[in-house]
């Protein structure tokens, strides 16, 4: 078969070292030569955002976060980035507080150096996300890709086991979903496939004890790799079913990506032979579904999406939201029936694959 494909680098710089964000902080303000810093961290995110700033004068210290970004809140933080001149966002904390910084930066132009402090990866991706009346919307804009990302595994070692967890397995959703979306091709794949090596060394390490740097370094080496794949290939079916779930019943993000993977692996690995074999022989087997199956028990991963108030009688609904999103890409053609089925056993959390 003839290797023909079309793909897309984001530019961004990326700088990577334990202990040493507020060094790089401080050497990438004064290397942009920005004068007034916002600094966006949310309320259980500012110790974290006090030690990387310590070598920082910001203008604005903003701490209203919401997961999903309600978009008042976006609002409420351009006007206020607005009144203080700011002319850098420096945002500290996980995926909610990058996606805040982007929705500034969507409508002011303000460019971002995110401080990722979770698995969430949204710091490598041009995509922005956000919510009204209870549906989330979101887009693709190269303003809103921050212009340099700060990786201190160090500020990782306070987030908690079951939430670091939770982001290692959103994590290892992108790398999986990366190999059916819909501009998957060999160079995504081949970020995605070194994430789920990675990520599955390092997150059991993380499991057993949340204050392993190495474990940690892993992690969100992997997490960013998963990103990058996530950011080329764009949303996969996976994608697609939880952001709906997310958007629609309020379910909290990690938690709903990690539920909802296997189940998608299940459902698509069939149909998939070649990413099946390239994610299984990433986590070193044969056989991806009882690789997943297996991190998962290890890590106590969560369950179900019962667990979360997502429940059968939304079915119908998430069915009605989900099936018209589905990148034509997926490799199992989706239906009314097999997506319920798929979201009844995400729900009740039956073993994935049997
Ligand atoms: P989150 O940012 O809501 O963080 C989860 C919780 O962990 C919060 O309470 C947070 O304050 C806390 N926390 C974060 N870092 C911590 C640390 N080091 N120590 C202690 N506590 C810490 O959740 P998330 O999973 O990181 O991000 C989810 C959001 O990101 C969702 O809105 C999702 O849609 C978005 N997202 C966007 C993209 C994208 O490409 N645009 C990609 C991934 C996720």
């Amino acid at each position: 078969m003839s290797l023909m494909f079309e793909h897309e680098t984001l530019g961004q710089r990326v700088l990577f070292g334990s202990g040493k964000a507020a060094t790089n902080l401080a050497g990438e303000i004064a290397r942009l030569g920005a004068k007034r810093v916002m600094v966006i961290a949310a309320e259980q995110e500012e110790d974290v955002a006090e030690t990387v700033c310590s070598g920082i004068s910001p203008v604005l210290r903003w701490n209203e976060v919401v997961m999903h970004v309600p978009v008042e809140r976006a609002e409420k933080a351009r006007v206020a980035a607005g009144e203080a001149d700011v002319d850098l966002l420096v945002s500290v904390g996980g995926g909610s507080t990058t996606g805040l910084a982007k929705a500034i930066a969507l409508t002011t132009g303000i460019p971002i150096v995110a401080v990722p402090t979770t698995y969430a990866g949204s710091e490598a991706t041009n995509v922005w996300g956000m919510t009204e009346a209870a549906r989330k919307s979101t887009g693709v804009d190269d303003k809103v890709l921050p212009m340099t990302v700060i990786y201190d595994a160090e500020l990782t070692l306070t987030l908690p086991a079951d939430l670091s967890v939770a982001s290692g397995m959103n994590a290892l959703a992108h790398c999986v979903d990366s190999m059916w979306g819909p501009r998957a091709d060999p160079i995504n794949q081949a970020l995605a496939a070194e994430g789920i090596r990675a990520l599955s060394q390092g997150l059991p390490l993380v499991k057993n004890d949340p204050q392993d740097l190495a474990g940690r370094e892993q992690a969100l080496y992997g997490a960013y790799l998963a990103a990058v794949a996530f950011a080329s290939a764009g949303s996969g079916m996976h994608h697609k079913i939880c952001h709906v779930l997310g958007g629609t019943w309020n379910l909290p993000h990690a938690q709903t990506h990690a539920t909802v993977l296997p189940y998608v692996l299940a459902f698509n690995a069939p149909e998939a032979p070649d990413a099946a074999a390239r994610i299984g022989a990433a986590f070193g087997t044969e056989d991806p579904i009882a690789a997943l199956n297996r991190i998962r028990r290890i890590l106590d991963a969560p369950k179900a999406l019962n667990d979360y108030g997502f429940t059968e009688a939304n079915i119908p609904e998430a069915v009605d939201l989900i099936l018209p999103v589905i990148p034509a890409s997926n490799p199992r053609t989706p239906t009314r029936e097999n997506l319920a089925g798929l979201l009844a056993a995400a729900a009740a959390g039956t073993t994935p694959g049997l």
